[in-house]
């Protein structure tokens, strides 16, 4: 089998990579994501960050998200999904969603099939109405853009929520999604795959 992304056969690194199993990136390829377990709270709820947002895991994640390369969807949470699985047991994921332009654009809802894998009770309740794409705001455009998720209409939002989410920037996207559950009752927690360091709280 070969590395997903540098394209190297897997198992002819060394005697872990052989044991490691499954995994479809090479012993080198997952050296270079940093896992980080940053713990933090977004307006008073607690949140979960795996990886920083940078080296490896970046790389992967873009060639995923923005060249299209599905066969990657399973590479994200490889490593942590039994971890995923314990930890939030009767949660429900709930996903952070994608504008409708970068959801038609690639085609496929890029959270739905990372976190797949975890096979747990997962919903997309929000909806984005904002026309700009994210990384092209300012930061004062992007706080703003917290005002333009919203509930899609007949949500049920279950007990406990789980705020799932790729990449931690700003936080604008899931204080909007925080706001938009405002005055539901239900637990909430947030995990994301990764987080930008610099900008955590
Ligand atoms: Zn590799």
């Amino acid at each position: 089998m070969r590395c997903l992304m540098c394209g190297k056969t897997i198992g002819e690194n060394s005697l872990r990579e052989l044991l490691a199993g499954d995994d479809l990136l090479c012993e080198e390829c997952r050296n270079g994501w940093h896992r980080t377990g940053k713990r933090f709270t977004v307006d008073g709820v607690k949140a979960y960050a795996e990886y920083a947002y940078d080296g490896g895991f970046r790389d992967c994640l873009l060639q995923f998200k923005e060249c299209g390369d599905e066969a990657l969807r399973d590479v994200f949470l490889y490593t942590c999904k039994d971890r995923f699985r314990r930890k939030y047991r009767g949660w429900t994921l709930v996903l952070m969603p994608s504008s409708p332009q970068n959801l038609e654009r690639r085609g496929f809802s890029h959270l739905q099939e990372i976190f797949a894998c975890v096979r747990m009770p997962m919903l997309e309740v929000f909806t984005k109405t904002d026309t700009a794409i994210q990384k092209e705001l300012t930061y004062e455009e992007r706080q703003q853009m917290k005002e333009h998720i919203i509930l899609k209409e007949g949500a049920v939002i279950p007990k406990k929520v789980l705020l799932c989410d790729d990449v931690y920037t700003t936080g604008a996207t899931i204080r909007g999604a925080l706001r938009a559950l405002q005055g539901i009752p239900c637990q909430k927690q947030i995990y994301t795959l990764s987080a930008v360091e610099k900008t955590l709280p």
